[in-house]
């Protein structure tokens, strides 16, 4: 029921407007967790965006593989984690690491590892979530893919669409167009143009930022659309600060001039930074929960459920067995019985 007020009436207030804040308090308190994943072709410079990104040095005990463990894909999946604070607010980053696609000879399916690893951990949360100790379940879901894209091929190669199509039910992949200061200006412009054209006809789901509401203001709505033409974000890394014109900056230094690595003009990195950090990690997780985490929930209750038909069946099954043995052997019984009966009767008839 709506209670409106009179006009000139002073408004009444209940207090529920202080909930926002309520919230805000409770999940500051339990602090901030995000799981990124990195993937793609080995040094695409996944491991220097990543410490480019979040200001660290995540990569300090890296063994980077040789050619023949590359070659056998004997590299691991690696997870590392770091607890950043920023103004009293507690996040918890964990970065997956994936071995490079496309380094072994045979590179069937070498994405195989990446999708097993992203069940298991939708497969320990649905564990936890139906176990007794629901209230500290370690949430290590992988929220979004940073998928690396090689800047010196035409386009999305045949091991990018079928990695993205593989892995995009099971998780947000964000595609980037690596070290885009080996381009031109107007190469990222057509790389990016057909890129978004092959992820379109391959039918490559990749994370799809929110419809903006209508009542939204223009400079967000203006925001998001430029968001979303940026896509495949290009992005530069750099594990040094530079010096130049009296300033220190992460950077590259070439014979020919600088590259700033926050610098708009020169990359979309400062965009992947604010998108990934400050305006949609919410949604991110959100998406992770709300669609893929569903996806692997309801074939995972499917499956059970197939599974405890198919037992109740084979139960059903021995049972009827079990009657029609039983009826046989009563009939057996039955007709010893008579031959029993007859013989008995022909030995009296003969004393
Ligand atoms: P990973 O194997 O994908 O993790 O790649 P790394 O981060 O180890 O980088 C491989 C090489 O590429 C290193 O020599 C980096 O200095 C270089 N590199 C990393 N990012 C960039 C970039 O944005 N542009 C250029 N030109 N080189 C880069």
């Amino acid at each position: 029921m709506e209670r409106s007020l009179g006009a000139g009436k002073q408004k009444e207030y209940v207090g529920f407007a202080t909930l926002p804040s309520q919230v805000h308090r409770k999940t500051v308190k339990k602090g901030f967790t995000f799981t990124l994943m990195v993937a793609g072709e080995t040094g695409l410079g996944k491991s220097t965006l990543i410490n480019s990104l979040f200001l660290t040095d995540l990569y300090r005990d890296r063994k980077v593989p040789n050619a023949e463990e590359r070659i056998s894909q004997t590299v691991d999946i690696i997870k590392h984690t770091i607890g950043i604070e920023e103004k009293g607010i507690k996040l918890r980053l964990s970065i997956i690491d994936t071995p490079g696609f496309g380094d072994a000879v045979n590179n069937t399916a070498s994405w195989k590892h990446v999708e097993d690893y992203i069940d298991q951990q939708f497969e320990q949360y649905f564990r936890d979530e139906s176990g007794l100790n629901r209230k500290n379940i370690q949430d290590n879901r992988v929220h979004c893919l940073l998928y690396f894209i090689s800047p010196f091929g035409h386009g999305l190669r045949p091991i990018d669409v079928e990695c993205m199509k593989a892995l995009h039910v099971k998780v947000n992949i964000i595609p980037l167009l690596a070290k885009a200061d080996s381009l031109t200006q107007a190469e990222v412009h057509s790389k990016k143009l057909k890129m978004r054209d092959e992820i379109k006809q391959f039918g490559i789901n990749i994370y799809q930022f929110p419809e903006c509401d209508s009542d939204e203001d223009e400079d967000f709505q203006r925001q998001e659309q430029i968001l979303k033409d940026s896509i495949p974000f290009a992005v530069i890394g750099s594990n040094i600060q530079v010096d130049s014109k009296g300033r220190r900056f992460r950077g590259r230094s070439y014979p020919w001039g600088v590259v700033e690595v926050e610098n708009p003009v020169h990359s979309d990195f400062l965009m992947l930074r604010n998108m990934l950090v400050r305006t949609h990690m919410q949604d991110l997780k959100d998406v992770t929960r709300e669609i893929h985490y569903e996806n692997y929930r309801a074939q995972c209750i499917q499956s059970m459920t197939r599974m405890m038909v198919q037992e109740r069946k084979r139960s059903n099954q021995s049972a009827t067995d079990f009657l029609l043995l039983f009826f046989q052997l009563r009939k057996m019984q039955e007709v010893l019985e008579r031959i029993q009966e007859q013989m008995q009767q022909s030995q009296r008839g003969t004393c």
